[in-house]
């Protein structure tokens, strides 16, 4: 089943857009060009904007009738420090930037619905079109709510999504419940007492500590997590000393954490503090826990995700939405959306063909073929939640 015939006769147009937006790639909270570009292209449509949403974030506001409901829509923008390797046409012309996950993908797929939607006007009551920066690890979800994004602009239910290479082209999947991990990460700081490399006793040697709390916090997944809640917790670095004959005062190691629930979270925060400093003190030296979580895990809302899911259903076939896809370790701060307004975040098949390769890989590029797909799904998500019938 093919897309809307109408986004289908705006493929050429967006993959424009995504061209240029995949040549000129912006690093998180820098995303300016883009949001000139995306603020100048809602205001062409007749869309009010407003700018400065998380800073570089911007949010436009397209209404229909007299419905008081509304539906947000959200989109990233933000590229990553990565160096391009593919030599086409539209490779990035920032060096050492470069859009490798498709947020540029994302931000022309709502700008083609939003496009369609403000020609049309087949729905009655608001939609809010979010544009948001800095999706990779710099906190975009957190600053657009922090300006007061769903104050502003209440939305009842609110959408994303993410493409997904490998997923075959005209394919969704999703499930209910945790469907990304949260994450984030820690670092222990023990100190000791330095002392010459041939007087260990006159030292509190802080690198056996380090060892036996490393170890100490295997312990955490395999004994305290419930078997069936899965997590991670790894220990990626480890600094001390610089001397073959000093014992030093001091000893750090770090790593990153990853679960499906708050609860799991706060349950290994709480026991990797338990082990560290108990540990160290058993030893008579001192352990600090920094815990720290960029990522709360994706939960998507049952009702919605089966809204969105017969949504994509209706374009693609039933056969070609899958609803029950195995959960992702990967994290996305929409999870922090999700926390305020009952929603869903689908993945959208990029493509399975020749050189269809992993997103933060370099030689990476979103599937143009896929735009019309995801526009369709975003036009039909207004389309059946704000019906004219019902409203
Ligand atoms: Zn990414
Ligand atoms: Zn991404």
């Amino acid at each position: 089943m093919p897309p809307l015939d109408a986004i289908a006769a705006d493929h050429d147009e967006m993959t424009a857009w995504r061209r240029d937006i995949h040549a000129h790639p912006e690093l998180g909270f820098e995303e300016t060009r883009t949001s000139d570009l995306v603020a100048a292209k809602l205001e062409e449509f007749g869309i009010e904007v407003t700018r400065g949403i998380g800073k570089t974030g911007l949010v436009g506001r397209l209404r229909a009738g007299n419905s008081p409901r509304t539906i947000g829509l959200r989109a990233d923008m933000d590229c990553l420090p990565i160096l391009e390797s593919n030599s086409f046409a539209h490779r990035s012309t920032h060096a050492g930037k470069m859009h490798a996950c498709g947020h540029d993908g994302h931000t022309t797929m709502l700008l083609g619905a939003a496009k369609h939607l403000a020609r049309t006007k087949n729905f009655d009551g608001t939609v809010h079109f979010i544009f948001q920066p800095a999706e990779e690890g710099l906190g975009g979800a957190t600053a657009m709510i922090a300006d007061g994004l769903f104050e502003r602009f209440p939305c009842d239910v609110l959408f994303g999504m993410h493409n997904r290479p490998g997923l075959p082209l005209g394919k969704f999947q999703i499930k209910p419940g945790p469907m990304m991990a949260g994450g984030g990460y820690f670092d222990v700081n023990i100190t000791g007492t330095g002392a010459h490399g041939a007087r260990p006793e006159s030292s509190v040697d802080p690198v056996i500590a380090a060892a036996q709390i490393a170890t100490a916090l295997q312990t955490v997944v395999s004994r305290n997590v419930r078997p069936l809640d899965t997590a991670v917790v790894s220990v990626t670095r480890l600094n001390a000393g610089g001397a073959y004959n000093v014992i030093p005062e001091k000893a750090n190691f770090g790593g990153t954490m990853r679960c499906f629930s708050d609860a799991t979270m706060k349950l290994i925060e709480d026991r990797m503090r338990a082990l560290a400093e108990s540990i160290a003190a058993g030893f008579g030296a001192r352990a600090e826990l920094d815990f720290r979580v960029l990522f709360p895990p994706l939960v998507n809302h049952p009702d919605e995700t089966q809204f969105i899911a017969d949504c994509a259903a209706k374009i693609v076939g039933d056969a070609n939405v899958r609803r029950d896809m195995v959960p992702t370790m990967a994290s996305e701060d929409f999870a922090y959306m999700l926390q305020h307004i009952p929603g869903a975040y689908i993945q959208i098949g990029n493509g399975d063909g020749d050189g269809a390769c992993e997103v933060h890989n370099p030689g990476y590029d979103f599937n143009d073929a896929a735009l019309p797909y995801g526009a369709s799904l975003f036009v039909k998500l207004v389309e059946e939640r704000l019906d004219r019938l019902t409203g």
